[in-house]
């Protein structure tokens, strides 16, 4: 998964900024994986990549902290941060 998103932070890349993580010692930036439904729901697919972000450690804890909604648009999520921050994330392609 995290191979297929060449180890980056779909928040930062989709909110322009410099990715807020380190650098592992081979070198590859370190990133979390962000299940969009929480895996404790026990949903049908919880654990499928379609249901997965890759995100840095800074923006995986916004996204468990501040995150209120989550809207399933086809092949994007898009998260809604109060009180006026909301932005989309496509979904990995199975
Ligand atoms: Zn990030
Ligand atoms: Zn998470």
């Amino acid at each position: 998964m995290k191979l297929t998103n060449n180890h980056r932070c779909q928040g930062c890349d989709v909110l322009g900024q410099a990715w807020a993580t380190f650098f592992k010692p081979d070198g590859m930036p370190y990133v979390e994986a962000h299940h969009v439904v929480q895996v404790s729901t026990l949903s049908v697919d919880v654990l499928g990549p379609q249901n997965v972000i890759t995100v840095c450690p800074n923006h995986h804890r916004q996204l468990h902290f501040e995150v209120t909604t989550v809207l399933h648009l086809g092949d994007e999520f898009e998260f809604i941060l109060p009180p006026h921050l909301a932005f989309r994330i496509r979904k990995f392609s199975v």
